[in-house]
């Protein structure tokens, strides 16, 4: 009776760790779209109007390289005289030289504080980044990658497959996540862009695995950061809101795509869910 107590205390204690650490990261979460949209300053007094210039792109790279470094070893990647990628390492915890790529793209289009497009995917990706490394066990390398420059023609995630070509690198699969944050039906659906038939059936499997039974769409939209490595020969696949079906964003690259206008409650499942995917992947 006394071990069946301890044993409850226990698994109780671990479960409320685990609710609390997610709570911090829902947190985090929102305070990166505030901070990346400028719902409040990022940095002193500093607010941002949006992820264009420069100047502000070069703000967005700095408050997200300290953020991830935080938790993993972090550089920022400068690739031209104008670009600069985010990139951050998670090891795996035995000896491999197998890495999984996980990204989004941190620009925005002049004059829209690029909330939904693609705040939302950083934060998504940032949260994942952040659970995959306090796992016991990884059999992977990750790399976190935030881009620069999608919105002039995918310039970032272009210049970093290349680098991943460049560095003979083993890449196993490459995801990338813009615009997750607008669900006005109500359904939670996802769509993922060109998978390919294991990454598919991954994804699948979890939602099955954990209940999940929001639809899960599978589109041939193949307009963002994703493309680039499809075309250095990497499986590869994007996460995005309903997208090709429609419901998605009508703030899309407009000075209205605000921090008002994300569906937070949409952002955490989904976080939940491609934890899930990922931490499965790790085993
Ligand atoms: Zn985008």
């Amino acid at each position: 009776m006394i071990k069946n107590c301890i044993c409850l205390i226990l698994i109780l204690l671990s479960s409320s760790s685990a609710l609390a650490f997610q709570d911090s990261i829902a947190v985090e979460q929102k305070e990166i779209l505030s901070k990346l949209t400028g719902h409040e300053a990022i940095v002193d007094t500093i607010v941002l109007k949006d992820r264009f210039t420069q100047e502000s792109r070069e703000i967005a790279a700095n408050y997200l390289r300290n953020k991830l470094a935080t938790f993993c070893n972090v550089v920022i990647e400068n690739y031209s005289e104008t670009g600069n990628n985010v990139v951050g390492t998670i090891s795996a915890t035995i000896d491999t030289d197998e890495w999984i790529v996980l990204g989004a793209h941190y620009d925005s289009v002049r004059d829209c504080p690029g909330a939904n497009d693609n705040a939302s995917g950083v934060a998504l990706t940032y949260a994942v980044a952040k659970y995959i490394a306090q796992l016991p066990e990884r059999k992977y390398n990750m790399k976190i990658v935030f881009f620069d420059q999608e919105e002039r023609g995918l310039v970032g995630s272009r210049a970093y497959a290349q680098k991943l070509v460049d560095e003979k690198l083993n890449v196993v699969s490459v995801h990338t996540v813009d615009q997750l944050a607008w669900d006005e039906d109500g359904d939670k659906g996802i769509e993922l862009e060109v998978p390919t038939d294991s990454i598919k059936a991954h994804y699948l499997k979890i939602a099955e695995d954990f209940g999940y039974e929001f639809p899960i769409q599978i589109s041939d939209v193949t307009s963002t950061d994703h493309r680039s490595f499809r075309r250095q020969g990497f499986p590869a696949t994007g996460i995005t809101e309903e997208y090709k079906n429609g419901d998605t964003t009508p703030h899309y690259h407009k000075p209205t795509d605000t921090y008002e206008t994300v569906n937070f409650d949409y952002l955490t499942t989904i976080t939940e869910f491609v934890q899930k995917v990922f931490e499965d992947m790790m085993k």
